[in-house]
């Protein structure tokens, strides 16, 4: 099974992915946490992505791109993935169409999380870019850039949406079902 979890920064797309993977036997695969590791061991990429990141910008597609198709080529993708945090402009998603195809996607989970919470659960959570600033930055850069990718996936037919709220097992569960029921009514 190939998906990707969609939705605003604070939504819980890590969490839910890393959840969702382990139940399912499929790698979790998050561009943020790449980036993040690449920065924390101190690498070239590293060093070119940290301001970017702290700022609540994108890193460049090139860069993007280059890194995630490396990722999903690798063996343990082979059976199967969670893409988390990737696609997150338009151009992207043409990159996944044009290297693996349209079936590089089976589902897109959406979680939909209002905007007030999400502010509040990327202030309490302390990672190095959740400053106020850079919070709101990104929730600015989903809007114009990531937020079209709904349209996009609903319009193939292939876009769950799911709620986002309340405790992080019951959202797992509600994501689990409708991928189970998305199973049943595909041949
Ligand atoms: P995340 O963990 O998904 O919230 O990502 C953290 C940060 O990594 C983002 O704010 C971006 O600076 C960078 N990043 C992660 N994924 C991408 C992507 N697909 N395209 C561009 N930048 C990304």
């Amino acid at each position: 099974m190939r998906l990707l979890f969609l939705g605003p920064p604070g939504a819980g797309k890590g969490t839910q992915a890393e959840a969702v993977a382990h139940a399912k036997g499929i790698a979790h695969v998050s561009t943020g946490e790449m980036f993040r590791r690449h920065v924390s061991e101190g690498t070239v990429l590293g060093e070119e992505v940290k301001a970017i990141m702290d700022r609540g910008d994108l890193v460049p597609d090139t860069v993007t791109i280059a890194m995630l198709h490396e990722r999903i080529g690798q063996a343990d993708a082979a059976d199967g993935y969670i893409l988390d945090g990737f696609p997150r402009t338009l151009h992207q998603a043409d990159s996944l169409d044009a290297e693996i195809g349209e079936d590089a996607l089976d589902a897109v989970v959406i979680l939909d999380v209002a905007e007030d919470e999400l502010v509040n659960r990327m202030l309490s959570r302390g990672r190095a870019d959740d400053t106020e600033e850079s919070v709101r930055n990104r929730l600015a850069v989903y809007r114009t850039d990531t937020e079209p990718l709904k349209e996009l996936y609903s319009n193939r037919g292939i876009a769950l949406t799911v709620s986002g709220l309340g405790e992080v097992a019951d959202i797992t569960g509600r994501i689990l079902e409708s991928l189970d029921s998305l199973t049943k009514t595909r041949p």
